[in-house]
């Protein structure tokens, strides 16, 4: 059984994995870091934040300062696609953001059912013909 835990992670509680939700590829241990199962890549904070200001003239460009700021970006090993962003300080340890307890996932898990088998309630439905 699989439950979506992000937009691009998924857990199989069976092999208790962590997967990637696009290609299902298998990022590691449930119950460990899923981010030591990505490629990991510190970014150039001016790429992502130009300079709004000449560096030449001024020390405050809008340009976080990396002596202080690190931009971590985590990608899947197999297909590439972009899982996580963290900003931090430079040389901070992986951010173990995600910690579940799997024992009591799988218990809730067993009751939702795999994911997309959910009823999808009344209110919800989309209505029969057109209105207007
Ligand atoms: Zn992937």
């Amino acid at each position: 059984m699989r439950v979506n835990i992000t937009e691009y992670l998924t857990i199989d509680l069976d092999k208790e994995l962590w997967e990637c939700r696009v290609c299902a590829q298998s990022l590691g241990n449930a119950r460990d870091n899923y981010k030591r199962g990505l490629l990991v890549c510190d970014r150039k904070l001016s790429e992502v934040h130009p300079h709004l200001l000449d560096p030449e003239k001024y020390e405050y460009t809008f340009c976080p300062d990396p002596n202080f700021t690190a931009l971590i970006e985590y990608y899947c090993p197999s297909c590439g696609t972009m899982v996580e962003t963290e900003y931090t300080v430079p040389g901070h340890p992986l951010v173990h953001d995600i910690e579940l307890d799997i024992d009591d996932l799988k218990k809730k898990a067993a009751q939702w059912g795999e994911p997309g088998q959910a009823e999808i309630p009344e209110w919800n439905m989309p209505k029969s013909g057109h209105s207007h």
